[in-house]
């Protein structure tokens, strides 16, 4: 999926989970639920580093350059930083520096690690796929069958899930308010 569509997903996720906790009675703080949406927002654009014309590539290359053309030479695109385990193990990394530095700032562990599982989710109904299991298996996962694929870019994405996943993000934001509002 592009770039855009990526970030739209990472934010709609976050607070779609933001209104589901809060429903639910256990609610986050109301800091947590802003800066976490940002957060993942932002990191469901970074699986797509290893992609050297992606934004974040761009970015990462200003502070150490030639890092992304490595990652690049080494997973290729949609490689290792598309597996669901990288994601894991990134959201774990960080809870972990996070425990020890700043436990009040947990949540920003969780919101980079799920914004990193939603993009390598929104890439498995394109045609490309991802390796969704790898290290463990090399395995393409497509979560839809083959007529409801899309390809990264094309006029599908653009006029339709496009407006999809901003609907989602916006319906979510409004849900999120209105509980917040009425708690
Ligand atoms: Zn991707």
């Amino acid at each position: 999926m592009m770039n855009h569509n990526h970030r739209a997903s990472g934010f709609a996720m976050w607070v779609t989970i933001d209104t589901v906790t809060q429903l639910s009675g256990v609610g986050m703080t109301r800091p947590a639920a802003i800066l976490g949406a940002w957060v993942c927002g932002a990191a469901a654009a970074w699986p797509d580093v290893d992609h050297p014309d992606s934004g974040p590539a761009h970015t990462l290359d200003r502070v150490i350059p030639g890092l992304p053309a490595l990652i690049n030479r080494v997973c290729g695109h949609r490689g290792a930083t598309h597996w669901a385990t990288t994601a894991v193990a990134i959201g774990a990394i960080l809870g972990w520096l996070s425990w020890v530095t700043a436990p009040a700032m947990w949540f920003l562990a969780l919101a980079v690690g799920l914004g990193w599982l939603t993009h390598v989710l929104g890439d498995c109904p394109t045609y490309g796929g991802a390796p969704l299991f790898g290290p463990f298996s090399r395995r393409i996962i497509h979560i839809t069958p083959y007529g409801y694929r899309f390809p990264t870019g094309g006029e599908f994405e653009l006029t339709r899930v496009t407006p999809a996943l901003q609907t989602w993000a916006v319906v979510a934001t409004v849900a999120s308010i209105t509980a917040t509002i009425t708690r």
